[in-house]
């Protein structure tokens, strides 16, 4: 019995050690002493006790780092791994080594530290920058007409270029010292998405120029001459930009690139024998290439007579090309789907340019890859997500609103519970989207570039926008698809998949990128592994791959140790810090960063080089993976808000939706694992309250969904912070003002609509459309009710309306016949 005990009272021990992941040095020490306490005693047999302590030496001669250990177990090991490790192609590892790692390093430890967390200074925009927004950017966004622009001109005016050029819209990323805003990330991430909210042909044309082209690049890799040159040109607009990367043949496999340059000599502005680059080069999809004057170009460079060193095939290397330079052809267009922001392809063959064009000079010849990768990591955080943001809070304002204004059987069709289903979607997924923005925005503005976490926000954030948009629709019915400039969403939906495709499209992304960039550089040992194995110096390897090795398997066990026991307790005990309010959702989040750790390492053991091809597994512990970090940015954002408890619902459904999808992305991982024992070991471990089938975590319940709809269809501070940043124009025919005016004018009027009601079921007056009327005369209502019931009807009528033309779609008389429909017009004609 008391061998029994004892070893339980040593499991015990064990798993308290390794939950807390105490090192190899206290667990001998700790087990030595019990051992001293059986000895001593004499509680077992001497047998027994000398087996036990024989087997603690050799344990304790393993777990502790010391120069045996590394002689008998770490030299073979790393022998072995450099033999079975997969060879990492110069591209694959420049994309690796981009960028650094940040909360997505917590998350994968399996051990969160949320006060951390908590701890990152709350994103703030400078005073400068909210003057900004409160200024030239509301004067711009002022002057466009989404409809104009798109369905008319198929451009911006001059005017507006020139206004976007003038108040330095395209150098918002560049310092002040060249004649640059030197914004925040933050800010940059508030102007595109503000300028979505109006005119998606606005915002991407102020989005490219300050992300990965020209003036990045040229801000972390330029020659002085070139950045004094070029940087001010930029920052003014005298220089339109592009960055051509992806043509014909090769599109996600952008590292594929089939156009070239050969270093040779050339004649350059009357002059012979100058050393250059022959290029012969065909693009496509290029943003802003039909108006650019300095085109960014990407290509394969080879010096097959050793003028610049002494290999034939020097790689991708980045050029700023003048647009005049003789050869270039620019200019055509594409039409991306209903956008009208400039995109067009660009071709040139055995274009002569001098070494000076070469992005950095000869320097950062062949390290084209590498750059790009660099400037990736940070701005892929930024323009994309607040694009897809723009998107969905407008379709929250306006599907909000529109939801109370819109009447279907006696009621607001915001009211029926199949449409609050897909309201609430609408709404959660903003709330969640919004703190995932400014969260890892403020991360940019820490200094980092987070590769990994860029990765995930343009992939979920685009996502859950297309979803956001396509419930946006649905609610909106036949308002929704009827196009004219009364629809201020049909846009916005058209130009969804463009987000969805630049900058990594998304399959791709989600496949390969976010769990199979994040396996390697988020593991706390991984990395170490495999640097390891390449260190020249054998002395150094050993220690490094000894202490990552080990290091390694004493993570893995730790892991096994927590997901139990918080699997067990439901994580109940587990300490965390933040909002009591929010307790719970801390604990599950801890709970399962060490599941998503346990499985990953798993994953990783039994895949080993292959699991770059199983992209399914990897996509789904990639959304493991994000749909943690997309919960932490919505913990971060409640704390920064300063816990308005009103905010509650949207807080908890953003919760609970990424809880669900967490478990699920689990449950597809074990469903679908080729080993049925590891995937039932792993369930196991991890729901081990719920073998063989069951769900923990449910998707948001009707009744939270319930509270979320109504405060997106009540004006107030909660509607104010998640729609923050949506443009509404001050003119009072603009559609989205007058849908917010027509809000403001229904629930005004919806007392006295009741009043109305109780009054004609008690038989006191008419039915119909009359009732006003014959309400007033009767008394029941006061000449200022019966008013607000006036503004309520006419307001209303002018927001469910919709644009018609003539039958022939007539230019000429297009713009007579669209001018917004307004109630007195119609009662004019009638
Ligand atoms: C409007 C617009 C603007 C653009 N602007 C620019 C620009 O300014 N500069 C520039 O250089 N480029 C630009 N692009 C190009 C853009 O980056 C590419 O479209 C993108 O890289 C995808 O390439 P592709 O369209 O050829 O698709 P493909 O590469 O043919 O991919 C098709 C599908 O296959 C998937 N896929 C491909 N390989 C894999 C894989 N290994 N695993 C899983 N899925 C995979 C992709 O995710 C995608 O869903 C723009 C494109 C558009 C449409």
């Amino acid at each position: 019995m008391s061998i029994l005990l004892a070893l339980l009272a040593a499991l015990a021990v064990a798993w308290f050690l390794a939950y807390h992941r105490l090192p190899a040095l206290v667990w001998s020490v700790v087990f030595a002493a019990g051992l001293g306490l059986l000895t001593y005693f004499k509680l077992w047999p001497q047998a027994l006790l000398t087996v036990a302590w024989a087997v603690l030496i050799v344990v304790a001669l393993i777990a502790i780092p010391s120069p045996l250990r590394r002689a008998v177990a770490g030299a073979p090991l790393l022998k072995l791994f450099r033999r079975i490790l997969p060879v990492v192609s110069q591209t694959e590892q420049e994309a690796l080594d981009a960028g650094t790692v940040w909360w997505d390093g917590e998350l994968f430890s399996g051990k969160p530290d949320w006060s951390k967390l908590l701890a990152y200074p709350k994103p703030r925009l400078s005073a400068e920058e909210q003057a900004f927004i409160a200024g030239p950017l509301r004067e711009l966004c002022e002057m466009l007409s989404d409809w104009e622009v798109t369905y008319e001109a198929s451009d911006m005016s001059p005017q507006v270029w020139q206004f976007i050029k003038d108040n330095g819209f395209l150098g918002m990323i560049i310092p002040r010292e060249y004649g640059g805003k030197g914004f925040s990330a933050l800010a940059h991430s508030q102007v595109v998405m503000q300028l979505t909210t109006r005119s998606g042909t606005a915002a991407v044309s102020v989005m490219v120029p300050n992300s990965l082209g020209p003036a990045e690049l040229l801000l972390h890799y330029g020659t002085k001459e070139q950045k004094d040159h070029y940087l001010p040109r930029l920052a003014k607009g005298i220089e339109m930009p592009c960055f051509a990367l992806t043509s014909p043949e090769a599109g996600s496999d952008a590292g594929g690139i089939p156009d070239f340059g050969i270093v040779c000599k050339g004649e350059w502005q009357g002059k012979s024998d100058v050393l250059g680059i022959r290029l012969t080069w065909e693009k496509r999809y290029i943003t802003l290439g039909p108006i650019a004057t300095l085109l960014g170009l990407a290509f394969q460079l080879y010096d097959p007579d050793h003028l610049v060193g002494k290999e034939d095939d020097i790689g991708i290397t980045l050029a700023l090309v003048p647009t005049d330079t003789p050869g270039v052809h620019i200019g055509r267009r594409h039409r991306a789907m209903t956008a009208t922001f400039m995109n067009g392809p660009n071709w040139g063959k055995d274009v002569f340019i001098p070494m000076e064009f070469i992005i950095g000079g000869e320097a950062q010849l062949g390290q084209g890859w590498k750059m790009l990768m660099n400037c990736l990591a940070a701005g892929r955080s930024i323009s994309l997500p607040a694009n897809g943001v723009g998107i969905s809070k407008l379709s929250a304002l306006t599907t909000g609103a529109y939801g109370r204004v819109r009447q279907q059987f006696k009621l607001s069709i915001g009211k029926f519970e199949g449409v609050e289903e897909a309201m609430a979607r609408i709404a959660g997924n903003v709330y969640v989207m919004d703190a995932a923005r400014v969260m890892t925005a403020g991360a940019v503005d820490l200094g980092e570039k987070p590769s990994v976490i860029s990765a995930i926000v343009k992939y979920h954030l685009t996502e859950r926008g297309r979803q956001v948009i396509n419930d946006a629709m649905d609610v909106h019915g036949g308002k929704g698809i009827c196009m004219g400039p009364n629809n201020y969403l049909a846009s916005a939906y058209m130009q969804t998949p463009i987000a969805i495709t630049v900058e990594g499209a998304n399959i791709l992304t989600r496949t390969m990128i976010i769990f199979g960039q994040g396996a390697i550089r988020g593991h706390p040992f991984v990395l170490k592994e495999i640097e390891a194995t390449r260190e020249a110096d054998q002395g150094k390897a050993l220690r490094d791959f000894d202490r990552a090795f080990f290091g390694h398997i004493a993570f893995t066990l730790s892991n096994v140790a927590r997901v139990l026991w918080m699997g067990m307790t439901g994580a109940r005990l587990t300490a965390v810090p933040g909002a009591p309010e929010l307790r719970h959702y801390y604990q599950q989040l801890t709970r399962l960063s060490s599941a998503f750790a346990l499985t990953a390492d798993m994953a990783m053991f039994l895949c080993g080089g292959t699991l770059k091809r199983r992209e399914r597994l990897s996509a789904r512990l990639g959304d493991v993976l994000s749909q943690l970090y997309l919960a932490s940015a919505v913990l971060k954002r409640y704390e920064d808000d300063g816990r308005p408890q009103d905010d509650l619902p949207l807080v908890r459904w953003g919760l609970l939706d990424c809880l669900y999808r967490i478990e699920e992305a689990f449950y597809s991982i074990f469903e679908n694992l080729p080993w049925p024992v590891v995937s039932w070991l792993l369930r196991g471990l991890i729901f081990p309250l719920l073998m063989p089938y069951g769900r923990e975590f449910a998707p948001p319940r009707d009744p939270l969904g319930h509270d979320v709809v109504g405060l997106m269809m009540t004006p107030g501070a909660t509607r104010d912070r998640l729609t923050r940043g949506v443009f509404i124009s001050a003119n009072e025919n603009d559609p989205v003002r007058t849908l917010e005016s027509a809000l403001v004018a229904v629930i005004a009027a919806e007392p006295v609509e009741a009043k109305l009601r109780q009054a004609q079921q008690a038989g006191g007056i008419a039915r119909g459309h009359a009732a006003a009327d014959a309400g007033l005369k009767a008394g029941v209502i006061t000449p200022a009710e019966a008013e607000l019931l006036k503004r309520a009807a006419e307001l209303r009528r002018k927001v469910i309306m919709v644009d018609d033309f003539p039958k022939d779609f007539g230019k000429s008389e297009l713009h007579q016949t669209t001018q917004p429909v307004t109630f007195e017009a119609l009662a004019r004609k009638a």
